[in-house]
């Protein structure tokens, strides 16, 4: 792969204030994936391609990412960054509202990266549950939203985003075939680990 040309995409998302993920929340996830050789990835929110182009480089030899997005422009410009950073044949990208294409997926994943709408996490979940590998991970970015998941926060516009953050970190805790962890790099990651599904 193109580590210039992913350096000048990771520049440039951050300028245009595209929120991809942060360097401590990558090297976490790089630590659980680099010795995991994954053969698949499912990611749930490709923005412009940054997230699955790193991940592309932990993937095991003829391993896929299928990735979700809903942005037609984003998804263009993802297309024509993958192109450029050379990891074409690595990364598949579903067009479209991912509550409407999770349930038409019917693959098998090492690990799941869900990074998109917060208020679908808890229904993201329920997808990701249902397509992990025996011994897959399922990491969620943004988990803990700017502090506002651990605080009596309010506020209108992002009450709906904290309720169903709040009911993902529920139900990943008390689910027993998971072991979870949730760490405070970048905005808040949880870590999903399928204990003996
Ligand atoms: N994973 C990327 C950043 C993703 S930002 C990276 O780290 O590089 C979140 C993206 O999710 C946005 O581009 C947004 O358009 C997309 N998104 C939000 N809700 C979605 C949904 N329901 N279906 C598909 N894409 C969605
Ligand atoms: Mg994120």
């Amino acid at each position: 792969m193109n580590k210039k040309e992913l350096d000048k995409i990771k520049e440039k998302a951050l300028e245009d204030h595209i929120p991809i993920i942060m360097d401590d929340t990558l090297s976490v996830i790089e630590k659980y994936l680099k010795n995991k050789k994954p053969k698949r990835i499912l990611e749930i929110g490709t923005a412009v391609g940054y997230s699955a182009m790193c991940f592309s480089d932990f993937l095991d030899e003829d391993g896929i990412i299928d990735t979700i997005e809903r942005d037609e422009e984003r998804v263009k410009e993802a297309k024509i960054n993958i192109e450029k950073v050379g990891v074409k044949e690595k990364i598949n990208i579903y067009e479209g509202d991912a509550v409407e294409i999770l349930p038409t997926l019917n693959e098998k994943y090492d690990a799941v990266f869900i990074d998109a709408a917060k208020g679908k996490y808890p229904f993201f979940l329920k997808e990701a549950l249902r397509m992990i590998k025996e011994d897959g991970v399922i990491f969620a970015d943004n988990i803990l939203y700017k502090g506002y998941v651990m605080s009596d926060y309010n506020k209108h516009k992002q009450r709906t985003a904290v309720r169903n953050l709040r009911e993902y970190i529920k139900e990943v805790s008390e689910n027993p075939n998971l072991e979870t962890e949730i760490l405070e790099v970048g905005d808040g990651l949880a870590i999903s680990k399928v204990k003996n599904k």
